[in-house]
């Protein structure tokens, strides 16, 4: 089997993936393409324990097994429970939530919802290059108010930025406020300096993203006019309400707090879109990626 996988189905990846000899072998390959390499010594004289799914490092004896000192071997969760979380959640067009995976996977809420942000942040890609070319901007309110007792609401609102490279990428972030600063700020945190142009609507926050490089047209949407020629900002528009609608569809209350792991979840699906690989990817970063304790995770992200 070769790690370079082809687009992945269901049948095909529980074909694949439906045993821990399966799934432990093709992280193998994704872990050490080269052959397996001592964690400690970079040793490649190894000697395979089979019976216990380890190796034994000939140079320095240190033991250890493919998951040694990843994510997978701290969750104590079956590979095959990891790998068919993360198809799911990379192919579901609208979402998923962790309900949904609760029952999908026969695990508890906690540990479903555990997978989901584990692999939601995963997905999450930090290094992103600038936006280029011609860029739609918009920005949107998500959520409203939560009910948190009798007659009682929180304010459960947030403010969210997004640009859309026209045949490209996406960026979705969270911002502070409606201010000119966020909305600038946005820009040249996401968009190079040399792009074409940045198409926005008249929203006043928006004024003076042009400089010498880039021009910056406008769509007068209070005037009802949404297209002018080459200028529209429908595309961007037409992510937040799918955005919006997988909100409802999957994740009904949504906290405001996990919003920052829905939007990249949402980006790097978009940004995947045509990326056959997306769940080796994910795999990859999974497996390399800092394993953050499932407790740190939770005091750091889950609802009050
Ligand atoms: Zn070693």
């Amino acid at each position: 089997m070769s790690a370079e996988a082809e687009a992945v189905n269901l049948p095909a990846l529980i074909e694949r993936f439906g045993s821990e000899e399966k799934c432990r072998a093709y992280l193998e390959e994704l872990r050490w393409p080269d052959g397996v390499c001592c964690p400690r010594c970079e040793s490649t004289a190894i000697s395979r324990i089979v019976k216990r799914n380890q190796f034994d490092c000939d140079s320095c004896r240190y033991q250890f097994s493919v998951t040694a000192g990843t994510l997978f071997h701290d969750s104590h969760l079956p590979l095959w429970k990891w790998f068919l979380a993360v198809y799911l959640i990379g192919e579901s067009k609208k979402g998923i939530s962790a309900k949904q995976l609760q029952r999908m996977l026969s695990v508890s809420y906690k540990t479903a919802w555990y997978l989901a942000h584990r692999i939601r942040d995963a997905m999450g890609d930090d290094e992103q290059p600038l936006l280029r070319g011609i860029i739609e901007a918009d920005d949107t309110w998500v959520g409203g108010h939560k009910r948190t007792g009798k007659g009682r609401y929180r304010e459960n609102k947030a403010f969210v930025l997004g640009a859309l490279e026209r045949g490209g990428e996406i960026r979705l972030k969270v911002g502070p406020n409606q201010s000119k600063a966020t909305h600038h700020g946005f820009i040249r945190g996401h968009v190079a300096d040399d792009a074409e142009a940045i198409y926005t609507d008249e929203w006043r926050g928006w004024i003076g993203v042009a400089d010498a490089n880039t021009r910056h047209e406008t769509v007068n949407h209070r005037a009802e006019e949404y297209v002018r020629g080459d200028v529209t900002t429908n595309a961007i528009e037409g992510v937040w309400s799918l955005f919006k609608r997988s909100i409802v569809g999957s994740y009904h209350q949504l906290s405001i707090k996990h919003l920052p792991a829905y939007l990249d979840e949402m980006e790097f699906r978009f940004n995947n879109r045509a990326n056959p690989f997306l769940f080796r990817d994910t795999l990859l970063v999974l497996l390399g990626g800092n394993a953050l304790p499932y407790r740190e995770l939770v005091a750091t992200r889950q609802d009050h």
